[in-house]
This record gives C-alpha cells, sequence and structure tokens, in this order.
C-alpha cells in the first residue's frame, strides 16, 4: 500500500513578535527527510511504498505567517495531489504551531489533505510533542495519535515508531481505530512539568502498560503549551483504540487522573524573580553559578533580546566573571563589528563603557553556522551579543562564540532549565522567573482567548 511521508514544525509563541523565515525552517525534501525520520524502514518493512514529501522544523518562534505557511503546506499538499491514491498519510508535527488567520497548523494541514485524498478509508496517523494543544476537531481528522511520553524530549524516534506500527497495524487488519481526546482544563508552568519525576513519571508508566493491550493503539497525555492565546491551549489526553467506547473511557480515566496531580507540581531547582537570583549568584560559593532567564527562553520562542539581567549585573560591578550569552542584538553586532578585539565602545543604551572581547559565530538549531556573534567587556561583565536570536544550549555555542566557559564564575542563558550538555558545567542552577514572551507566570501573560475557567487562573470541580 501506498504511504505518504511528511514533517512540518515550529512550536509557536503567541506573544514574540518574530515570525519565523524561510531561512528558520530547517528544510529537506524527497528521500533526504529520512535523514530526519525513522518511519521509513518499519513501512518498508510491511511491504508498503513510501512517498516522501518534505521535512520542515525551525526553533519555536512567533505565529506563523500566512505566506510562510503557505509554502511549505503546498508542498505537502502537492505530494498528496500526486498521489491522491493513497492508502495512508503520516506526518510529524510539533502540535503547537499557530497560523496567522489559520489558527491550528496542523488541524488546516489536516483538513486539506482529507479534501485531496480520494480513498474516504484512508488513514491519517500524527505524531506530536509532549506540549501540544489538542482539540476535538484534530481527532476527527487523525486516525492515529501518538505523542512524546518524555518531558525534556528524548522519546522523539519512538514516538514516530509507535505511530508507524499503529499505521501497519491498521492496514494490515483492514481497521479504522478512533482517537478521543478529553480536554484537561490546567495550564501549568511549563518548566515544572517534568517525566523524570513524580506524579508524571507514574502517569507515563500507566500510558505504557495501557498500550500493551491489544485493542489500545495509543495512550498520551499532552501537557499543552501556554503560551499560545487560543481556545485550543489547555492540556489533554489522547486515547487511540479499536473501540470507540475503550478509547473515550481511557481518556477519561486517565484525564482525571492527570487533573488529580494538578497542584503537585513544583520547580525542582531554586526559582526566584531575577534581583534575588542575581543576589543569590554574586553571594554564591559555588564554583560555577548558571542563571536561567526563563522570561526570554528562545526555546520556547522568545526573542531572547531582553537586557534586566545583564543590566543588574552591570550595577552590581561585580568582583565575580560573568558572561549573559545570546542576547539578540542586529544593530549592536554589526555596527561594531568591523572593530578589532581590544577596541573601547560606549553603548548607549546601557550607559556603559565596554571593550570589544571577540568576534564569533552563532549556531542555529541544529548546529550549523548562522551568523555571528560580539562579545563586549564590561568589567568583569562579558555580554554576547548575537546578530539572530539563537539558543546557548551546549558548549558547543559558547566555543562558536570565542568565549571560553572556563573562564566564568556565573553564567546566564536565555532558556528554562539548563539542557543536559550545560548541566555538567552547573555547580548550581537558578531559574530566573523574569517576564518577557516566555514568562512562566500565567497571570502576567495575559492570555485573553483561551477558555475559562482555566487552572491555576480559576478555582473549580472538573469530571472528565
Ligand atoms: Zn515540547
Amino acid at each position: 500500500m501506498k504511504i505518504i511521508v511528511a514533517s512540518y514544525q515550529c512550536e509557536s509563541n503567541s506573544f514574540a513578535s518574530y515570525h519565523p523565515k524561510k531561512s528558520d525552517f530547517e528544510y529537506f525534501k524527497g528521500d533526504d527527510i529520512f535523514k530526519k525520520l525513522v518511519v521509513k524502514e518499519i513501512f518498508e518493512s510491511y511491504g508498503h511504498t513510501v512517498i516522501p514529501s518534505i521535512y520542515a522544523v525551525a526553533l519555536p518562534s512567533g505565529t506563523v505567517e500566512r505566506d510562510i505557511n503557505e509554502y511549505y503546506t503546498e508542498q505537502i499538499f502537492d505530494t498528496v495531489r500526486e498521489n491522491s491514491d493513497a492508502d495512508a498519510v503520516y506526518i510529524f508535527f510539533h502540535g503547537s504551531m499557530e497560523v496567522e488567520q489559520i489558527g491550528s497548523g496542523e488541524l488546516y494541514v489536516l483538513k486539506e489533505i482529507r479534501k485531496i485524498l480520494k480513498k474516504q478509508d484512508a488513514l491519517i496517523a500524527i505524531s506530536l510533542d509532549a506540549h501540544a494543544n489538542i482539540t476535538n476537531e484534530l481527532c476527527d481528522y487523525a486516525d492515529i495519535i501518538s505523542g512524546f511520553k518524555t518531558v525534556p524530549h528524548t522519546d522523539q524516534a519512538e514516538c514516530q515508531k509507535r505511530a508507524a506500527e499503529a499505521l501497519c497495524y491498521c492496514l494490515e487488519n483492514s481497521v479504522k481505530p478512533y482517537s478521543y481526546m478529553q480536554r484537561v482544563p490546567f495550564l501549568l508552568k511549563n518548566d515544572t512539568l517534568q517525566t523524570a519525576y513524580e506524579p508524571l513519571k507514574s502517569l507515563i508508566s500507566l500510558t505504557e502498560e495501557q498500550e500493551k493491550k491489544a485493542d489500545i493503539l495509543c495512550a498520551n497525555l499532552f501537557l499543552g503549551h501556554c503560551w499560545i492565546d487560543a481556545p485550543n491551549t489547555s492540556a489533554s489526553t489522547v486515547v487511540t483504540a479499536l473501540d470507540y467506547e475503550k478509547a473515550k473511557t481511557l481518556a477519561k480515566e486517565l484525564a482525571l487522573k492527570l487533573w488529580n496531580t494538578r497542584r503537585d507540581y513544583k520547580f525542582l531547582i531554586e526559582a526566584e524573580e531575577s534581583e534575588e537570583c542575581v543576589r543569590r549568584a554574586l553571594e554564591g560559593n559555588e564554583k560555577r553559578i548558571f542563571i536561567t532567564d526563563s522570561g526570554d527562553n528562545t526555546t520556547a520562542g522568545a526573542e531572547g533580546d531582553r537586557t534586566e539581567i545583564l543590566n543588574l549585573f552591570l550595577k552590581a560591578s561585580p568582583k565575580k566573571r560573568v558572561c549573559v550569552a545570546g542576547i539578540t542584538d542586529f544593530h549592536t553586532v554589526n555596527t561594531c563589528w568591523d572593530m578589532p578585539d581590544g577596541e573601547e565602545i560606549w553603548l548607549d543604551k546601557f550607559g556603559a563603557l565596554g571593550k570589544i572581547k571577540s568576534h564569533g559565530e552563532i549556531l542555529g538549531w541544529t548546529k550549523e553556522i548562522i551568523g555571528k556573534s560580539l562579545t563586549v567587556r564590561f568589567g568583569n561583565v562579558d555580554a554576547v551579543f548575537t546578530e539572530l536570536r539563537s539558543a546557548f544550549i551546549e558548549k558547543g555555542n559558547f566555543d562558536a562564540a570565542k568565549v571560553a566557559l572556563s573562564d566564568y564564575d556565573i553564567v546566564v542563558v536565555k532558556l528554562g532549565y539548563l539542557f543536559t550538555e550545560l548541566k555538567p558545567f552547573a555547580d548550581r542552577e537558578l531559574f530566573a522567573l523574569s517576564e518577557g514572551a516566555s514568562c512562566v507566570e500565567l497571570s502576567k501573560l495575559g492570555l485573553k482567548r483561551i477558555i475559562r475557567p482555566m487552572f491555576p487562573l480559576d478555582e473549580f470541580e472538573f469530571n472528565p
């Protein structure tokens, strides 16, 4: 049988002003998409013919503009038009893509594909990030839904394989499964939800137990994505089963269990206002202390251009050596680029005299060089400015920017939790509850379009 395969992903942030451009998407087409997707071997092992479309995946950003959306989705639709007799479609989405004037990017793609497919019983299987915002309508268009079971995410491959195996099972046995979604009306601080710890650890195990049953294909918990101001923003559970009632019953059971844990999520590290984090970092005795500027987290779509924490350190004139890494500032990088290392420069916006420390490069999401960085030294404080949004998630980002992590006592990065690759360099981690497009305080975000009541903004009873 014929299966079309594609991937189109960009986690959106309604509060971020930067909209992704074509150059922000890592892009492959044809067979090259299988450099990134792992489903081809599975489909072929069942004797199916695989039709590759495109793979287009971008770093989380502001909402996707219509022309960019059209550019990529039309390529997917072209593949479907050329193969409208396909028996199935598999797409690896994020699940929280918001397209301007359209809404859910994923729902838009699925609706269009259904219009093109000639076979009424053609199956659609999708994989989604654990932070997907799901709607009942999405389940009307996707027969099989498989979500990540890890936060931070490490099971992208397993999630694709689960969907692919479920799809092959249904094609093999000529059955059409049901996906049932139960909304769980909570939006929690994303960074407090981690699957290696309770209560999520046990809940995830429960979904795995359920999936061992022959008639349950996928049992998913979706934790929601609080930085999209849209009606579909919420946590949810989704079960794909061979029997509609089974899918519904289990989705509701899991939803009640997930709802009952809503007060149990806490930060696992020190989480304080920025001023307090700076004070603690300056007074701390640990060899190297990291502060994450969570409100301006580029991996959650924020711009990365806020300078509150840099200003706090400049004001403190610290004895400790400090590095603030990855401040998006096209203007500073490009107006000062031709100045040699060591030259003094007055930066008006900080009211401070600095010295060019080093010229470097910034790395994209897939570690390729995407632009320039310029590091300016203000006394003991180094600020790494980047001409484009970037995320300093590992030592390689510092190396490319020509700053040595080992030189610093305090390092500030624009992340939520530190990525695993940075943890070995951190003797202590402080989570700054800073403001910005990825602010973790829901009440400060100004969500207007979400469906209320929503915990913790509202206190109410919920019975799925
Ligand atoms: Zn995610």
